[in-house]
């Protein structure tokens, strides 16, 4: 199946959880070295490229983003 479409830097979604595509790029004090949405516990993509999290419904977001509300996966 196509991705979904991909989640840009300027969405409102995004910029109300400081969403961006790559995560070493971020400046935001809350962001831990290592954490990505590809060990967010939100997403449910493979270890690259795009997919699904559960706080941008229809959306795809990149396995090397983050946001605030990352949370790591358990296990
Ligand atoms: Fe990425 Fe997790 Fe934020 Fe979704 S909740 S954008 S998977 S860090």
């Amino acid at each position: 199946a196509a991705d979904l479409p991909h989640v840009t830097d300027a969405d409102p979604t995004a910029k109300a959880l400081g969403y961006v595509e790559d995560a070493s790029k971020t400046t935001n004090p809350k962001h831990k070295a290592g954490d990505d949405c590809a060990n967010c516990q939100f997403y449910s993509g493979g270890p690259s490229g795009y997919g699904p999290c559960a706080l941008f419904p229809g959306k795809s977001v990149n396995a090397k983003g983050w946001c605030v509300s990352h949370s790591p996966k358990a296990g």
